[in-house]
């Protein structure tokens, strides 16, 4: 926790918005040059796409829908209900469409970590299930 929460932040914005991807895991959107040089700043840990490009293919995704400027995702509603309020403030998409690889799947399950699906809100067939009462 060295760095200071500016530069967090900047290095989790995308720089510009040609060749944006979208991370399959939390939804965080960036370029493809950002998620090669720094991975993704919520889930490297696990998937670990730094100089990956093989990773980056699996783990994220061209094909997502909407933008979510989040700066303080801790408190905001839209981040509570995207799942999103304990990840870097970014630009997170609405949805991503694709799936984990399944060898990420097990790591998760391995590590305890819920996988949240973030194709679900615009997939009609996924409403019922996805349907969240509070
Ligand atoms: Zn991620």
């Amino acid at each position: 926790m060295s760095r200071p929460a500016n530069s967090e932040a900047n290095r989790s914005i995308p720089s510009n918005f040609r060749q944006l991807r979208a991370c399959l895991l939390c939804s965080l959107v960036k370029n493809y040059e950002q998620f090669r040089r720094d991975g993704c700043d919520n889930c490297e840990d696990i998937v670990q796409m730094r100089n990956n490009s093989d990773r980056i293919a699996d783990c994220t995704s061209s094909s997502f829908d909407g933008f979510i400027a989040s700066m303080k995702p801790t408190g905001s509603w839209v981040s509570k209900f995207k799942k999103i309020d304990n990840f870097v403030p970014g630009i997170y998409a609405v949805g991503v469409n694709g799936h984990i690889p399944d060898w990420l799947e097990y790591e998760l399950k391995r590590n305890g970590i819920p996988y949240v699906s973030r194709d679900g809100t615009l997939n009609p067939n996924s409403s019922l299930e996805d349907e969240e009462e509070e």
